[in-house]
């Protein structure tokens, strides 16, 4: 049968034609394109600052650097997310903490972070929300345990560009310091690899820039001695090459034209998910009335006392007909290099008890009806 994919990019004539005409332009990298990718994306989101990195992951590398983080301090996170979001303050010498997640949302607990806040010896510098599925978490809850503890807000938005919290765009920085977008294939707008780091601080936007290249800079207020002559740069901090192209962000930009309908899409095809599962033995994802969700993902959890099948068999069974499902996420804690660190199955367990039971099933802005029904029929079989 027909493999369907759980998350799949939508490339147009369009797309491929700026991808060409950039090929044949001046610039493959460091030119013009990436400044109309930045702009048109800060525009979007709605908020004033926007660099354009090779990655979602070098995106959280930079902003966790922005805002000074070293070794002897703490990064928080939700433990239900990609391990980029935890490695990212391991890659600065500081150290990590999860906080775990709210059976209804999946989203970090803000109930959990404000236990844990009370009780810890200190506050971690930074806690990076995830906005996991696209589903906002309560930032404007997270934004007054911030300034009561001073810890800074990396908002992990890699599923969430256009998703929206109490009428606000995700991305525009709101409650946060910084925000993090990935425009990986399987996210909701594309540049092959890439990613974005947002913010509305000044200071923060001229740190990204130069620890985005080599953390060198051209720009004479920012060097500490007289320039020598039309050559002359300065490294002042150590930094990266975490440059995009131009080509994939003339791509990017592309994609960017057409994020309201890939939106609305996702969540046509997620309300069409919710109709057709209503009467299975699965809890469907709960959409927080506040938010506004893009749906990069659409979560399932099984009901295991009403299935006589394990999740292990559920999953195989819909994958040996093709239909890609996945797990979003295993818990980061326990991967065997954060067990090294000291973490262990029952540190978080709703995380754990979440990971048992979740399934992501097919959802893209290309996915047909006629494969939806599959899905649905495929998995109304399996659970019968
Ligand atoms: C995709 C993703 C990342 C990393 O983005 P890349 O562009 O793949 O480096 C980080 N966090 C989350 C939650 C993601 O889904």
């Amino acid at each position: 049968m027909k493999p369907i994919p759980y998350a799949r990019q939508d490339i147009d004539d369009d797309d491929i034609k700026a991808v060409v005409e950039t090929l044949r332009s001046d610039w493959l990298t460091q030119g013009p394109a990436i400044e109309r990718f930045e702009r048109a994306v800060a525009d979007y989101c709605g908020v004033r600052y926007a660099v354009a990195v090779n990655s979602g992951t070098s995106a959280l590398h930079i902003a966790c650097r922005a805002l000074g983080l070293e070794p002897g301090q703490r990064l928080w996170t939700s433990p239900n997310t990609f391990v980029a979001s935890a490695n990212c303050a391991l890659y600065c010498g500081a150290g990590v903490d999860f906080v775990d997640i709210d059976p209804r949302t999946y989203n970090l607990s803000v109930d959990q972070l404000e236990a844990k806040l009370a009780t810890a010896k200190s506050p971690p510098q930074i806690v990076v929300p995830v906005h996991l599925a696209g589903q906002p978490c309560e930032m404007d809850r997270i934004k007054a345990l911030a300034e009561h503890h001073r810890f800074a807000i990396i908002e992990d938005a890699s599923h969430a560009i256009g998703s929206r919290y109490k009428n606000s765009r995700i991305g525009d920085c709101r409650w946060s310091d910084l925000a993090v977008l990935s425009f990986h294939p399987a996210k909701i707008i594309t540049s092959g690899e890439g990613g974005m780091v947002l913010t509305s601080r000044e200071d923060l936007y001229r740190k990204l820039l130069v620890l985005r290249t080599h953390g060198i800079t051209r720009d004479a207020p920012q060097m500490q001695e007289h320039s020598h002559g039309p050559w002359y740069y300065e490294q002042t901090e150590l930094g990266y090459n975490y440059r995009m192209t131009d080509i994939h962000a003339a791509l990017g930009t592309n994609q960017l034209k057409r994020i309201d309908r890939f939106v609305e899409r996702r969540r046509e095809l997620a309300c069409r998910y919710d109709n057709l599962l209503t009467k299975l033995p699965v809890m469907l994802p709960w959409q927080d009335p506040e938010g506004y969700s893009s749906f990069h993902l659409y979560i399932i959890r099984l009901k295991l006392d009403r299935i006589a099948k394990t999740h292990r068999q559920v999953f195989d069974a819909l994958r040996a007909t093709g239909i890609q499902v996945n797990l979003h996420y295993m818990p980061v804690h326990l991967q065997p290099y954060y067990r090294k660190l000291g973490f262990k199955p029952g540190d978080f367990p709703e995380a754990e008890l979440y990971s048992r039971e979740a399934i992501t099933l097919p959802l893209y802005y290309g996915l047909s009806e006629a494969d939806q029904d599959r899905v649905v029929a495929t998995l109304t079989k399996i659970l019968s």
